[in-house]
């Protein structure tokens, strides 16, 4: 018996077709893991992302209606991850263990039951990761496979095929609250707190209800956020160019001077072609310094933690910090 409480966060932007079955899909999936002696305690948190429609007073209705259920209803549009990370705020405050799915409930609500076994066998991070996108057209699939490969490539962990489906324990949470950044990416960011981690492993279904929230512009959006509020990589780029262009340069010069010396070149073109090469190599090597720079400052005001202790042993007697343990 483990007597943990649980809050599934859901954030929601225009879902009022989707709220009352959800709402009855994880009741039930909140009496289950009651009854099966794996939680104490569950609620339904949903997070109202400013919504236009009747979301909102169907969020009150239900919380009238099931003592389960609970809404926050943010001031105004703020985009998925930061509506989801108001839930995970408000779960960190007043719940053991939190679960953040999305309103839609395309990702399985059976992975939940597996996900809490992994959290009460003492996991903090449980990824909820998709088996395969049958359901998602060519062009999204195409397009988040590049977006991953793109972000491995520059050197951040992600998991693969993960969107925001995940259980995340109080210190897991409070770990992740003590990054005070803006610009966030929670999939980049989770990874990056630690702690003991696993995936389940589900078949991604059809939005039943409503439109997906998500079009080109906002994917793009985030994939960018995705990038730059991570990885200073582009901007060593720059550097590793400058000193190619400066390597080629000397390269061209020989070149240049050669073909002075033996064959007729017009007038003036062997000094403007050097010069190219050059100014274009000390150009791109002077905005890698600069961009060094940037990127330390970048680090900087991002003010971000520097550890989190996972555990701390002490001599003889094995004290071990408790899942409490504040980071
Ligand atoms: N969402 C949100 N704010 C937004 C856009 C979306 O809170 O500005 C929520 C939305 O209600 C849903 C989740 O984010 O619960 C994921 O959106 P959606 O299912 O439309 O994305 P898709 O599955 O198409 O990628
Ligand atoms: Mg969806």
């Amino acid at each position: 018996m483990y007597d943990s409480k649980l809050i599934i966060v859901v954030p929601c932007y225009n879902e009022q077709e989707m709220l009352d079955y959800t709402t009855q899909e994880l009741l039930a999936v909140v009496d289950r893991l009651r009854r099966g002696g794996k939680i104490g305690e569950g609620k339904i948190l949903y997070v109202d992302d400013g919504s236009r429609d009747a979301t909102w007073s169907i969020i009150e209705r239900l919380t009238r209606a099931h003592e389960a259920v609970c809404g926050l209803k943010l001031a105004h549009n703020v985009g998925h991850q930061c509506a989801l990370w108001a839930g995970l705020e408000w779960a960190s405050l007043h719940g053991d263990v939190s679960i953040s799915i999305d309103a839609d409930l395309q990702d399985d609500t059976q992975a939940i039951d597996e996900m809490v076994d992994f959290y009460n066998q003492g996991t903090d991070i449980v990824y909820g990761v998709r088996r395969e996108r049958r359901t998602d057209s060519a062009f999204k699939r195409q397009t988040a496979l590049m977006f991953y490969r793109l972000v491995r490539r520059l050197g951040e962990e992600i998991v693969y095929n993960h969107a925001d489906f995940r259980l995340m324990s109080r210190r897991a949470m409070r770990a992740l609250m003590a990054y005070p950044e803006r610009n966030m990416f929670l999939r980049g960011m989770v990874p990056r707190i630690g702690l003991s981690t696993a995936c389940v492993y589900y078949d991604r279904k059809e939005r039943m209800a409503g439109e997906s929230k998500y079009p080109f512009s906002k994917m793009f959006a985030l994939a960018m956020d995705g990038i730059t509020s991570f990885s200073v990589r582009p901007l060593q780029w720059i550097y590793i160019t400058g000193f190619v262009m400066v390597a080629l340069a000397i390269v061209a010069t020989i070149y240049c001077l050669i073909a002075y010396k033996f064959s007729a070149v017009v007038w003036g073109w062997t000094s403007i072609m050097i010069s190219i090469w050059f100014i274009g190599g000390a150009m791109l090597v002077s905005l890698g310094i600069i961009g060094e720079y940037v990127g330390k400052i970048y680090r900087e005001v991002k003010r971000r933690p520097r550890y989190f202790v996972e555990k701390l042993v002490d001599g003889e007697d094995e004290k071990v910090m408790g899942r409490d343990f504040e980071p």
